[in-house]
């Protein structure tokens, strides 16, 4: 379609499969990951124009170096895929802090960070998509207990799209939240759908028309209670 798209961590699991797939249509993809040489070994097996860049979104000076890096007058979409800590089997009452931090540098500041460092290039497209890959885990309608760092973080992550998607809705920025499902990646482990379904369901809201949807949280294109 030759959109220029950038997504983080790329180099695995959702990311990867969501960077293979715009390739594949056509699309130039910025594939970024925390360790360069990751990033390079992804955009390898790739078919297409997969342009290989390090980026660690915890990482202030990494997000300024792959933004003065880019040779691109615009930026389409943005996927901010990267995220960690799924705290299985842990409880707000007694979690570890340190870990809540973590998660929230990278799930929540970290999408921050990279979408503030891209907007420029985001509204010089003039018709940006950001797709913020949350999880139902996330919903204040389900919440339950099991994972209070990752949790905190997606809820996080769910608010800060609304109000990016009411900001940017001037620029023609559609930003969105979108949980992938359940997925059989490092992170998902066995059992869960295969990958390409949940890069399918996040691929929905990058492909969404001029005046679609903004502002929502959705898997598989149908929307989720926040
Ligand atoms: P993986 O654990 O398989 O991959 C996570 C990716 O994020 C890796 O490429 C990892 O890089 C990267 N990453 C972690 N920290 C950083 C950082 N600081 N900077 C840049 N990249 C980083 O996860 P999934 O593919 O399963 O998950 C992708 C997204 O989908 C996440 O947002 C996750 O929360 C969400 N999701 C996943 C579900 C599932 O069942 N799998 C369910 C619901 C939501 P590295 O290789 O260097 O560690």
């Amino acid at each position: 379609m030759n959109r220029v798209c950038l997504v983080t961590g790329a180099n695995r699991g959702i990311g990867l499969e969501v960077a293979r797939r715009l390739a594949r249509a056509g699309d130039t993809v910025v594939l970024t990951a925390r360790d360069l040489g990751n990033a390079e070994k992804a955009a390898r097996g790739l078919r297409g124009t997969v342009v290989p860049r390090q980026l660690d979104v915890a990482d202030p000076e990494s997000v300024r170096r792959l933004v003065e890096g880019l040779a691109y007058d615009r930026l389409d979409v943005l996927v901010n895929n990267a995220a960690i800590h799924y705290d299985t089997w842990q409880r707000a009452e007694n979690a570890d802090l340190d870990v809540v931090r973590e998660a929230l540098e990278t799930n929540l500041l970290g999408a921050w960070r990279v979408t503030l460092a891209l907007l420029p290039l985001l509204r010089a497209g003039g018709h940006g998509r950001v797709v913020n890959v949350s999880s139902e885990a996330g919903s204040l309608a389900v919440m339950g207990g099991g994972t209070p760092a990752y949790t905190v973080s997606k809820t996080a992550l769910n608010a800060l799209t609304k109000m990016l998607a009411a900001e940017l809705r001037a620029d023609r920025i559609l930003v969105n939240a979108v949980c992938p499902g359940w997925v059989a990646t490092d992170m998902g482990g066995p059992g869960g759908r295969p990958v390409g379904e949940g890069a399918r369901s996040v691929l929905w809201a990058v492909d969404l028309p001029d005046g679609g949807p903004t502002g929502g949280f959705f898997r598989d294109g149908r929307a989720l209670a926040w």
